[in-house]
Parts: C-alpha cells; sequence; structure tokens
C-alpha cells in the first residue's frame, strides 16, 4: 500500500461533505466505503466513482447503533483487506432554542453527532491496533468551539466530538492518529432538519455566505495525505467573506 491508496471508510456519504469527501478521496487514489441510511445516493455515488475510474463500495448504516456500525466496519474491512481512515462525519442540526424543549431533537443530535462518533471507534480501534496503525478523522465544527443561540446542544455535541478526539490522542499512541476537522458554514443539506422557525429564519442570513462541500473535502484529504509519523489534530476552516 502506498499513501495514495488507503482503505477510506465514510459515514454520512450520502450528500453534502461526506459525497464531497468520498469524490476527493476516491480522485486521490483511495478506497473508499461508504456509509449512510440512503443507500440510493451511496449507490449513485459509487457507480460515478467507479466509471471516473475509482474504486468505491457501500452499505447502509445507522451511525445510532453500535450493531450497524461495527456491521459497516466489517464489511469494509472484508471489501479492501483493511481500515486506514474511518472519516466519522455523519451529523444532524436540527437547531432550536432551548425554551422550545425539543426533547427529542435534542436526543437525536446525541445520538448521531456523538454516539455515532463513539460506536465509529468502537467498531474501527480494534481493527486498527490489529494492523498497528489507523487514523480517524472526526468531523466537528466551529460550533465545537463557540456556542450561539439556538445551538447550545448542537455545539455541545461537537464539543463532545473535539473532547472525546482529545482523549482518544492521548490514550493511543503508537499508529492511531486522531484529526478533527471542524468547518465553518459548508453548503450541504444539513439546515434542512431545522424545523424550529426561529432557528430556521436566524440560519437563512447565517448561511448566506458558505464554503462549497468540496473545501471541507480538501481539508480531510489534507490531513489524510500525512506521512504516518506526521498527525494533524485539529484544523479550522471557514469561508473567507463574512456574512
Ligand atoms: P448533510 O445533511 O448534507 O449530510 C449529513 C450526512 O449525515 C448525510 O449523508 C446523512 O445521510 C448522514 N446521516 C445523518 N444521520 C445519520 C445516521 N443516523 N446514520 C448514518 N448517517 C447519517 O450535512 P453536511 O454534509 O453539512 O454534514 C456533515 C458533517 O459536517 C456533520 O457532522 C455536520 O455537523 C458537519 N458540519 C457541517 C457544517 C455545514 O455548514 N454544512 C458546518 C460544520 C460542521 P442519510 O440521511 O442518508 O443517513
Amino acid at each position: 500500500m502506498t499513501e495514495h491508496e488507503k482503505a477510506i471508510l465514510i459515514t454520512g456519504a450520502s450528500s453534502g461533505i461526506g459525497e464531497a469527501t468520498a469524490r476527493r478521496l476516491a480522485a486521490d487514489g483511495h478506497r473508499v466505503f461508504l456509509g449512510a441510511r440512503r443507500t440510493d445516493r451511496l449507490e449513485e455515488l459509487s457507480q460515478e466513482i467507479s466509471n471516473d475510474g475509482g474504486t468505491a463500495a457501500f452499505r447502509r448504516l445507522d451511525v445510532t447503533s453500535a450493531e450497524d456500525m461495527r456491521s459497516f466496519v466489517a464489511a469494509g474491512h472484508a471489501e479492501f483487506g483493511r481500515v486506514d481512515v474511518l472519516v466519522n462525519n455523519a451529523g444532524v442540526m436540527p437547531l432550536s432554542p432551548l425554551e422550545a424543549l425539543r426533547v427529542d431533537e435534542w436526543d437525536r443530535m446525541l445520538d448521531v453527532n456523538v454516539r455515532g462518533v463513539l460506536h465509529g471507534i468502537a467498531a474501527a480501534l480494534p481493527v486498527m491496533r490489529a494492523q498497528g496503525a489507523g487514523h480517524f478523522v472526526n468531523v466537528a465544527s466551529t460550533g465545537a468551539y463557540e456556542v450561539v443561540p439556538t445551538a447550545a446542544v448542537y455545539c455541545a455535541t461537537k464539543f463532545a466530538v473535539r473532547a472525546i478526539s482529545e482523549g482518544l490522542r492521548q490514550e493511543s499512541a503508537g499508529g492511531i492518529r486522531v484529526s478533527v476537522v471542524s468547518p465553518g458554514v459548508t453548503e450541504s443539506e444539513l439546515a434542512d432538519s431545522i424545523t424550529d422557525p426561529t432557528a430556521r429564519d436566524a440560519m437563512t442570513a447565517y448561511r448566506a455566505v458558505a464554503l462549497p462541500a468540496a473545501a471541507v473535502a480538501d481539508t480531510i484529504a489534507f490531513a489524510v495525505s500525512r506521512p504516518p509519523e506526521v498527525e494533524v489534530n485539529e484544523l479550522v476552516v471557514r469561508p473567507a467573506a463574512r456574512t
């Protein structure tokens, strides 16, 4: 294997940043294994990557299930014989003021954004340990560094992604690398999950200036492409223009 032929598993690859990352890493010569719930999209994307000369496969994945995540990682491992990188990218962002008490949406954010990442670590770490090397790229957010109104729970989940990633980094010397990529506003379907009218209105203005998803994919590709002795821990990427 060269630095350009890694076996890379990507969660949330059916749209936005995950989809762009799959395209980019495949174009860089890596083999990509794609997970999300919308398999029609994964099938289309895998086909597109194959048509362009790349290597891609997919499997339905719900990151909120530890069992499902284990099956996903096992299937990726069976497909490519290795798991060099797991990009924990799947996430949801149904923003609302805390006062609105949308407890179900809080739970969904915790389940996907926090438990999903933990399930990814639980599934892939033993495989990486057995290989003697591996790399987690966890997608957080600028919301992992600051809290804004309507985003308390979402930001809490992203603070958690940073905390978990830093803990994993400290505890896993010897071949296991951990990177956190934190995008600012990026073009994707993420804001579609907002049901609260106050949050939706606030987001329309906030999201007026956005990075293309390919720019975040480029940042992830940078972290992935460092030589084995280099561990990029945190990258924050924002649109240069201000809203
Ligand atoms: P999208 O909504 O376009 O993509 C989210 C992805 O997550 C989809 O592929 C979706 O697939 C997947 N997903 C959601 N729930 C689950 C689940 N239970 N199991 C498996 N996959 C799931 O948004 P983005 O591309 O923007 O989001 C990607 C990551 O980037 C998220 O972690 C988000 O928090 C983060 N981010 C995004 C920013 C932005 O402005 N866009 C800014 C900062 C961070 P499916 O529905 O098919 O399962």
